[in-house]
């Protein structure tokens, strides 16, 4: 059981499966460095007793976490920062000045996700945001530096799935953590000499070209890895740059191509979902499709609806 929840990678780097939907979807990763801990995503309120399960495996104690850093403030990412932040004491949250106050004040957002799931749907996923205090965010400027003990984290600002992202470079392993910026690569999606890939266009502020800025920015740094929040290490990620590069003009192409549809989240949905389907089986022959529909389809729906957004926006 714990093997399947726990994955431990170079550099003192190690990935936790949040439990957030199903397994292995969303991420939190903890970075070890001299007897400091940085946490980079929170999932939700309900994955925090899995950090603390890892914490205690290591016999690290609550005080040595010294950051937390979700990527953006969607609630897969964020949902859990207040109560991370209740059980670590000595820690300071890095978010992009833009979500900060979401943060202090997470009504909004909670309201936000209630209009559109309901309450007891919410309930289940998320729970009860917490709020953080004021005095202890430190809202990420670009370029900024953070020491976890000698230890350099360099954000940047990585707008395009959303205005309010960041990606967090560590120097040591030559590696990003890329929250929603590189897309999502499940580990279902992981064939033999290659591994699928989609870039992630969830509403409300999927922008294309700031998305393919923000690649093209992580890619400049040369990465020898890339630490996806869905899902886990990515290798060689040359590799898959250029092919998100293209996939999210595709998208764009397509949700242009039924902008006067009847039902155009819909029809864009079932485009994007053959077209998706069709390339995961070139990559992992013989999955079946009801895996393929498990593994995509939510991803797509949200995808679908962005793209609409965008072209309302345009
Ligand atoms: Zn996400």
């Amino acid at each position: 059981m714990t093997e399947e929840i726990f994955s431990h990678y170079d550099h003192r780097i190690s990935c936790i499966d949040s439990g957030y939907i199903r397994p292995n979807m969303a991420a939190i990763y903890l970075l070890e460095h001299n007897e400091e801990i940085a946490i980079i995503e929170t999932a939700t309120n309900h994955s925090l007793s899995r950090v603390l399960t890892l914490l205690d495996k290591k016999n690290i104690p609550p005080s040595q976490v010294r950051y937390v850093i979700p990527t953006h403030v969607h609630l897969d990412h964020a949902g859990g920062a207040g109560s991370m932040m209740e059980i670590f004491p000595n820690a300071e949250l890095i978010v992009h000045p833009r979500g900060a106050r979401h943060l202090v004040d997470p009504s909004r957002l909670m309201k936000g996700v209630i209009d559109v799931y309901g309450q007891e749907k919410y309930d289940a996923l998320y729970g009860e945001l917490i709020a953080v205090s004021k005095n202890r965010i430190v809202e990420a400027e670009d370029d900024m530096e953070i020491d976890l003990a000698g230890r350099t984290l360099h954000i940047r600002h990585t707008p395009g799935h959303a205005e309010h992202h960041i990606c967090i470079w560590d120097e040591q392993s030559k590696g990003w953590f890329t929250g929603d910026t590189f897309g999502v690569s499940y580990r279902e999606m992981i064939g033999s000499d290659s591994r699928h890939i989609i870039p992630t266009t969830s509403p409300v502020q999927f922008s294309p070209e700031k998305l393919i800025n923000s690649i093209n920015l992580l890619m400049s740094y040369n990465p020898e890895r890339l630490y996806l929040t869905h899902f886990g290490l990515l290798e060689n990620p040359k590799n898959y740059a250029e092919k998100l590069r293209q996939r999210i003009s595709y998208y764009c192409e397509v949700a242009q191509a039924n902008r006067n549809a009847s039902s155009p989240t819909e029809k864009i949905e079932e485009v994007m979902f053959k077209k998706e389907s069709v390339q995961l089986n070139k990559i992992v022959p013989g999955i079946d499709s009801a895996q393929v529909h498990e593994i995509l389809k939510m991803d797509l729906h949200l995808n679908a609806q962005g793209l609409v957004v965008w072209l309302n926006r345009n």
